[in-house]
């Protein structure tokens, strides 16, 4: 295996925790340091994903129903017909929200909702990176595979953006590649998602700016994918 053959595999591999990973490809990870780090990058990111969308909140009516129902069903006298179809009806209504919640894109009702997330997401003071600014284009692809659209980034280097580095984040309910740039020595959060996140339309070209909780933002529409930047 050569360094071609590594990023085709890893580019087009759906990878798990679990999942092994071929000999050849472990094989040239040992004698590649640069293929070893792009394996790294990769895993990073995947580990991210998965952590940030191992949570799912259990509707709270719900878990209480299921726990009143697992509370008199305590013996043979109390797990009556009534008690056991019950306890299968919550099962089945909890099965139905994991399933529809899971299955269910996530879209952005409006402009107002997106820029509350990015700026809640930028206060939040987490500027976690798990790749820089070097390898670039190996990175991009690998972040098109994780987010499944063609991630392309803005060029805003006319406007005195430079560009850190960033990582994949959980936004609102949709993954969003998240990239971190300086600016006259402060930290802008940029995030980038799928346009298909929007449930309203919005053209090519137009823009979206406001004000909220002290910082600027600059949401955009352009390749196919919207921007939200956060300074
Ligand atoms: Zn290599």
């Amino acid at each position: 295996m050569n360094c071609k053959d590594f990023e085709n595999w890893l580019l087009s591999v759906e990878r798990t925790s679990d999942s092994t990973v071929p000999n050849n490809v472990t094989e040239h990870l040992l004698i590649c340091a640069d293929c070893e780090q792009i394996y790294l990058l990769d895993t990073g990111l995947e580990t991210q994903i998965n952590g940030a969308f191992a949570r799912q909140d259990v509707p709270i009516h719900l878990e209480a129903l299921i726990e009143s129902d697992l509370d008199h069903a305590t013996g043979p006298p109390f797990l009556t017909i009534k008690k056991i179809t019950g306890l299968v009806a919550a099962i089945g209504i909890l099965v139905a929200f994991f399933y529809l919640n899971l299955n269910t894109p996530f879209r952005f009702q409006n402009l107002q909702q997106l820029s509350e997330n990015a700026v809640l997401q930028h206060l939040n003071g987490d500027f976690t990176m798990t790749f820089d600014a070097s390898r670039l284009d190996q990175t991009i692809s690998m972040l098109s595979k994780e987010l499944k659209f063609k991630v392309i980034l803005p060029d805003l280097t006319a406007r005195g953006y430079i560009l850190l580095g960033g990582r994949i984040c959980a936004f609102g309910k949709c993954r969003a590649a998240y990239l971190f740039y300086k600016n006259q020595e402060k930290v802008c959060s940029l995030f980038i998602m799928d346009y298909d996140r929007l449930e309203f339309e919005m053209a090519d070209g137009s823009r979206f700016n406001n004000i909220l909780k002290g910082c600027k933002t600059d949401i955009w529409k352009e390749n196919g994918q919207v921007y939200a930047m956060v300074y």
